[in-house]
């Protein structure tokens, strides 16, 4: 590719707009043309926006800072500035931001989107690109559906779901027959964006509550497992999932401790492939190898930003740890360790994400890559 993409950010100056801004210094596919963010930023040159908020340990590129910043309510300020826009809003009115993100898609512009507000639309997909690849598929009803012309929408699930439904797919896509989910989440300070949590309130604490979080971690993955048919998603009815999520004083990296039952019990043979049948039924090594082994599309397509390992497992007793987990592969890779039994399902283990990489901006690049590769952007 000789000519870069420009791309547009919505919501520019968060903590997941700062995030794209950042990843998508010396892409090699796309290049930052357009920022936008709320009224009271716009008509701010960049730097002056995001003045003393800014959390990125590297600075602001040069050709970013420098540029202005439009109101992100406004999609006729994007025309002509970008190709496509990754939307990083966070609006307090949910249907504003839906009827929001429809306005830009009706213009013209395909809109990778990390908030909530479109996640259950019954015609957009909710990617994780190593999972369900093929969601995309429903880009062309969603275009007839709603008089798109060019533009859609294709959302992210999530910040954390990525840090067990991974190793739960690849247990899945390897016949595995997973019924029920026990997840306890311990979610970082940055997945609040910014102010967030005060830090009165967090420092030396742990909060059992982040408002709508458990409901996404029980649902979410339904979808992302589903399939389409007569041009919607069907979830998947296979899994049942109980979650706690808690938000914890870190500062970036969801961790999830999951306990995992499979419906098969053990001595029954299950239907898997030749190859695991020879298997015992739970060979916790093999579970391992089956994770490190994990390949899957952004891999075989080598998209600039795939992991080459998606799911990486750590041996010592002590791992993951977010502080020293969290930037495996470029914050892209889900680390897994502590696998053993569970006397009450049938295994456990713990996962670990980075929310603001591979749960936030650096997923969405994912799937705008994803949807350059196949051909939609
Ligand atoms: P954030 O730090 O609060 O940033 C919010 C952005 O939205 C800012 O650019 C803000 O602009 C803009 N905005 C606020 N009100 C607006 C309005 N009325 N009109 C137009 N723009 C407005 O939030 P964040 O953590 O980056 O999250 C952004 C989105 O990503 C949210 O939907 C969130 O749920 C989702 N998400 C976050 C994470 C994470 O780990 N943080 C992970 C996955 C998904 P100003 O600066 O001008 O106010």
């Amino acid at each position: 590719m000789t000519e870069k993409i420009p791309v547009g950010i919505l919501g520019a100056t968060g903590m997941v707009g700062q995030k794209y801004i950042s990843l998508l210094e010396n892409h090699p596919w796309f290049s930052v043309n357009y920022v936008a963010a709320s009224p009271e930023s716009a008509g701010k040159k960049y730097s002056d926006a995001v003045s003393g908020r800014w959390h990125m340990q590297k600075d602001i590129p040069n050709g970013v800072e420098k540029l202005v910043v439009g109101n992100a309510n406004d999609f006729n300020s994007a025309i002509d500035k970008c190709a496509f826009v990754f939307s990083a809003l966070e609006l307090k009115d949910k249907k504003q931001l839906m009827t929001l993100e429809e306005e830009y898609a009706r213009a013209g512009f395909p809109v990778v989107s990390n908030a909530s507000a479109h996640r259950w639309t019954e015609d957009v997909p909710m990617i994780i690109p190593e999972i369900n690849p093929e969601h995309t598929d429903i880009i062309r009803d969603q275009q007839k559906n709603h008089g798109f012309n060019k533009g859609f929408i294709v959302v992210k699930p999530n910040c954390s779901i990525q840090s067990y439904l991974t190793p739960v797919y690849a247990l899945i896509n390897q016949g595995y027959d997973v019924s029920r989910l026990f997840i306890t989440t311990m979610q970082a300070a940055s997945g609040a964006g910014h102010p967030g949590v005060s830090s009165l309130d967090l420092i030396d604490n742990v909060i059992p509550y982040i408002g709508g979080e458990e409901e996404k971690t029980e649902k979410e993955p339904l979808k992302i497992l589903g399939q389409i048919e007569n041009g919607r998603f069907v979830n998947y009815n296979k899994l049942e999932i109980s979650a706690h999520c808690n938000r914890v004083p870190v500062y970036d990296g969801h961790t999830a401790c999951v306990s995992l039952e499979l419906r098969s019990k053990i001595g029954i043979t299950p239907p898997y492939t030749s190859q695991i049948i020879e298997k015992p039924y739970i060979d916790l090594d093999y579970f391992i190898k089956i994770w490190n082994n994990f390949r899957s599309v952004p891999q075989e397509l080598e998209l600039p930003s795939a992991p080459k390992r998606p799911i990486i497992y750590k041996t010592e007793n002590d791992r993951p740890q977010p502080r020293k987990d969290r930037d495996l592969e470029n914050g892209m890779a889900v680390c897994v360790g502590r696998l053993r039994r569970d006397p009450v399902f049938d295994i456990k283990f713990v996962g670990l994400s980075h929310n603001t990489v591979r749960g936030a901006a650096g997923g969405g690049i994912l799937n705008a890559e994803l949807l350059k590769a196949k051909g939609y952007i």
